[in-house]
């Protein structure tokens, strides 16, 4: 019997709906607000600090996309070290699915290296992500749709 999965391609496996955002760290947020809001004119939805993952954070919808500036506050995090090593820029990029849990399974299957293994809370639903050595060299993020069943599952106040 023919494996059907085979002949689809994985973003159809997977139903991957959109890119939700592109995320780049920057060193200090309010100079990268003054080029990202200022000069370039994007609109501004939220800065935030998020003290658990020590680091503050700011969405800029630009269509059905946003840019997520990431500023670490401390040094000992990933992503503080990640701007020690290699300076301000691209971070990482995030896709929108339906089914986190099941895409994360399924992404397992494949032999692809997981970060999350289970979904977890993120500032905007919940989130999970992938290791670049299984990713081209790229950090990949996955969040759920809104309303998915991850929603539920990790206590979100439905929107
Ligand atoms: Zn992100």
């Amino acid at each position: 019997m023919p494996d059907r999965t085979e002949r689809l391609p994985a973003a159809l496996r997977h139903r991957i709906g959109k890119v939700h955002h592109v995320a780049l760290v920057v060193r200090q947020m309010d100079p990268a607000l003054a080029f990202y809001r200022d000069t370039l004119g994007l609109e501004l939805q939220t800065v935030m600090p998020i003290p658990s993952d020590r680091v503050k954070i700011a969405f800029l919808p630009v269509g059905e996309v946003k840019i997520e500036l990431v500023q670490p506050t401390d040094e000992t995090t990933g992503v503080a070290r990640f701007l020690a090593a290699k300076g301000e820029g691209f971070h990482h990029v995030c896709f929108e699915v339906a089914d986190l849990a099941e895409t994360l399974t399924r992404l397992a299957i494949d032999g692809i290296e997981l970060i999350d293994s289970a979904p977890r809370r993120g500032a905007e639903g919940p989130v999970a992500f992938l290791h670049p050595r299984t990713c081209h060299g790229v950090l990949v993020e996955l969040i759920e749709a809104p309303g998915g069943p991850a929603w539920t599952a990790l206590g979100y106040q439905q929107r």
